[in-house]
């Protein structure tokens, strides 16, 4: 019996210790943990330098609200300034809020510079970008939005990476193009560099604005600090998440200048958004991900696992129908029963998570080790071995 909402099917495993890639359960089993708390724990678990900041800070100030200047994430912010598209930063506390704001931010741009009726999000049919009432609807999901009507307005959809349907729904009244560069949730989908370049260009002369959900495949996954780099191309609004936090709550929205004019004092606002504890986290996770040489390790280990794994599936091709990824965000989209698939894999040891279209969701810690990567991939093997 729980006296927790039965709003998640849990596994029934609960652990009593973290270290690295790996989690120790309360019944005493040593886990591979490659779904980093859905690509969130970055360095893994208990990293020495992540325990420091906090304690050190939590001796210090913990939360003063945003009446106040708060120099850490003035650090922060600087910081995700100089390495990527962006000039101005908004923190908030996670990855739904984050899209909230950039919403708003879209929409705030368009009302600022009098076209207040260009305020339409164009995003991707059965995308996912959180839980509030705003994204369900963005992510044009039947099963996310059944039961919670009525409909919240003003979202369209085109199809997955479908120039022509993108095309056919774009209106005077669209104000932003809105979409996760590399698709997590909905079945690890990467979109193409040509299309990202594409639509860049569509945003460009219909004066549309270009919102790259990186909440997931943000902050060093794609094996770049952004999956959107690879294609070279420049959004106005990111949201981010996950990641940047490595296991503390910590969002943000990273935007150009020319929108960020239009966020004046009254028009967004969070209570805990940038507190000092979470900052100085994220100015961890922010100097171990560019310190030289991680990324490219990121994209090295990413190759190798894909390389292997693109065996397995040719030694299993009546379990395993595709690999895809980009960087760490890696999915196995399964022929057989998804959660009988799982279910092998944690009793053998490996933690993974579920994705749409019968994808098998792989997310190690981006310091992944490779003799942690060959171990995942000897348990993949014996469980395909199993069907
Ligand atoms: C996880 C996720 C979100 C929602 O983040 P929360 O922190 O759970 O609110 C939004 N967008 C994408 C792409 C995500 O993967």
């Amino acid at each position: 019996m729980s006296y927790l909402a039965g709003n998640y099917k849990r596994r029934k495993l609960s652990f009593k210790k973290g270290r690295g890639s790996f989690l120790y359960s309360t019944d005493g089993k040593k886990y591979l943990d490659f779904l980093s708390g859905i690509a969130v724990n970055t360095l893994g678990h208990s990293n020495p330098k992540l325990i420091k900041a906090l304690n050190l800070q939590a001796k210090k100030v913990w939360h003063v609200s945003n009446s106040f200047q708060i120099p850490e994430g003035e650090i922060l912010a600087k910081k995700l300034v100089k390495r990527t598209f962006a000039d101005k930063v908004i923190f908030v506390n996670s990855g739904a809020e984050a899209n909230e704001a950039a919403i708003k931010i879209a929409r705030r741009y368009f009302y600022s510079i009098g076209k207040p009726k260009k305020n339409r999000i164009l995003c991707i049919k059965n995308s996912f970008h959180g839980r509030t009432l705003a994204n369900i609807f963005a992510s044009g999901s039947k099963k996310m939005t059944e039961g919670f009507g009525p409909k919240v307005s003003g979202f369209d959809h085109f199809k997955f990476s479908d120039l022509k349907s993108l095309k056919k729904k774009i209106t005077k009244k669209t104000a932003a193009i809105f979409f996760e560069t590399a698709m997590g949730e909905s079945g690890i989908k990467v979109h193409s560099r040509k299309f990202l370049k594409q639509v860049k260009k569509i945003c460009n002369q219909k004066n549309i604005l270009l919102i790259l959900d990186e909440v997931q495949c943000g902050i060093g996954r794609s094996g770049k600090f952004f999956a959107y780099e690879y294609a070279n191309v420049k959004p106005d609004i990111v949201p981010i998440a996950k990641g940047i936090g490595g296991g503390f709550p910590i969002g943000a929205v990273l935007m150009s200048n020319k929108v960020s004019k239009c966020m004046i004092p009254g028009t967004h606002g969070s209570t805990y958004g940038g507190n000092p504890l979470a900052m100085v986290i994220g100015n961890v996770i922010m100097d171990e991900v560019f310190k030289k040489g991680f990324l490219k390790n990121v994209r090295k280990n990413s190759n190798y696992f894909l390389e292997q794994l693109l065996i397995i599936k040719k030694n299993y091709p009546h379990v395993i129908k595709e690999i895809r990824g980009i960087g760490l965000l890696i999915g196995i989209k399964v022929s057989v029963d998804l959660a009988n698939f799982i279910n092998k894999l944690t009793k053998n040891k490996l933690l993974t998570i579920r994705a749409a279209e019968n994808v098998v969701r792989i997310l190690p810690p981006l310091n992944v080790k490779k003799k942690e990567i060959d171990l995942a991939l000897k348990i993949i093997n014996k469980v395909c071995s199993e069907f």
